[in-house]
């Protein structure tokens, strides 16, 4: 995904903790491995765009999975990005999920981008809902 609007932290997205709190509480509870180790709760207040992302889109994921399996198996996530060789404002966020989760994949993208559009489109003037993996 690309940030084209020059916010790539969530710290200048004052609604995130609200938003993510009203449409997704149980990502607070989601597993976080940052260099901090801090709670996901907290490192949402300061974290890049993509690793929000990521962790949306896996939150999403498993909410739907836990809908018809008390075990939902291994979803993980993982983003990078490197400023230096490539545009600022682009990651590059890796999904682990199941083979047979192909469909609720494509469902979580779309819930997922309409909830990034939430968090960011107060803040900016633009947003692009016709490419879902550019935001502003
Ligand atoms: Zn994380």
């Amino acid at each position: 995904m690309q940030i084209l609007c020059g916010i790539f932290t969530t710290k200048h997205l004052p609604h995130t903790h609200k938003i993510l709190a009203s449409e997704i509480p149980s990502i607070f509870s989601s597993k976080c491995y940052n260099p901090q180790g801090l709670t996901f709760e907290h490192e949402v207040r300061n974290t890049e765009i993509g690793h929000l992302y990521e962790h949306i889109l896996l939150e999403l994921i498993a909410d739907e999975k836990r809908l018809t399996t008390k075990n939902i198996g291994k979803i993980k996530g993982v983003t990078e990005w490197n400023w230096i060789d490539e545009p600022r404002g682009t990651f590059h966020i890796h999904l682990t999920v199941g083979e047979k989760d192909k469909e609720i994949l494509k469902r979580t993208i779309h819930k997922a981008n309409n909830i990034m559009n939430d968090i960011i489109a107060p803040t900016t003037s633009i947003s692009d809902l016709n490419n879902p993996l550019h935001f502003c």
